[in-house]
């Protein structure tokens, strides 16, 4: 579904991404590692044509992602849950929800909000509050749900566990698995909790400076852990 090959990206001169190629077949959930600075948000920005400069070969649903813009790409069927959230503050969480829907894949059948409030029970009573008034976690769950209502065919999910306390995560890792498959929804994560990618994906990337350092399933994973560890230390 989502096919990148030898992927390179830029901020100005600075070349970030070297040589990227990965895939995440339909249905899949593919977790992306590595420490601070190593890459993980500039590859999925730059899936999703939001910031950096791309060179290389990125086609998704058989479509060649070349000059599309961000909400094109979103029409398209990919959604960004960014890692600072960007919850409209001004608005309720029912309406962060129903807004994104404005944005949603194009030929997918809507999520019915209050279907998807039920699944995540921390939300569901704050239904009526100003993401202004929420704290960083319910904030995040929002962000979550919010990139479940486009209701795309891949969800880009970054770093969703910063800042969360131990309690919310283990929901949090639930509510993701459950909704992605509820809804169809293909998942690549972008998280440096090893714990919380494994308990949730099929897939592990591990980049370092850039650049892929290990890519398999999490037996194989187990497996060379020795040699992985060091491009995952901090
Ligand atoms: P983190 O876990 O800290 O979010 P990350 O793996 O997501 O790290 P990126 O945010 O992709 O890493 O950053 C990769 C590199 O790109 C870093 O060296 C960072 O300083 C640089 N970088 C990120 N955003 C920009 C930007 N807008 N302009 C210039 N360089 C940037």
């Amino acid at each position: 579904m989502l096919e990148l090959s030898d992927v390179n990206a830029f901020y100005g001169q600075s070349q970030i991404l070297h040589d990227i190629t990965l895939s995440v077949g339909q249905g899949r959930r593919v977790a992306v590692m590595g420490r601070n600075g190593a890459g993980k948000t500039t590859l999925l920005k730059s899936i999703m044509n939001a910031g950096p400069r791309v060179e290389g070969h990125m086609a998704f649903r058989s479509e060649a992602l070349t000059g599309q813009a961000p909400n094109e790409r979103a029409r398209l069927g990919l959604a960004l849950v960014p890692e600072d959230r960007r919850i409209f503050g001004h608005l309720t969480t029912y309406e962060n929800l129903k807004i994104a829907q404005y944005g949603a894949a194009r030929g997918r059948e809507n999520v019915d909000v209050d279907g998807l409030l039920e699944r995540f029970p921390l939300l569901g009573p704050l239904r009526d509050r100003r993401g202004s008034m929420m704290s960083g976690g319910q904030q995040q769950m929002l962000a979550v749900a919010r990139g479940v209502a486009a209701r795309p065919y891949l969800m880009l999910l970054d770093e969703p566990t910063e800042g969360l306390a131990p309690t919310i995560v283990e929901q949090l890792a639930e509510q993701v698995v459950s909704c992605c498959e509820e809804y169809g929804i293909a998942l690549l994560l972008a998280e440096q909790s090893i714990w919380f990618s494994r308990q949730r994906t099929d897939h592990a990337v591990v980049i370092d400076t850039g650049r892929i350092a290990f890519e398999g399933n999490w037996t194989e994973f187990d497996r060379s852990l020795e040699k992985i560890q060091r491009h995952l230390a901090f």
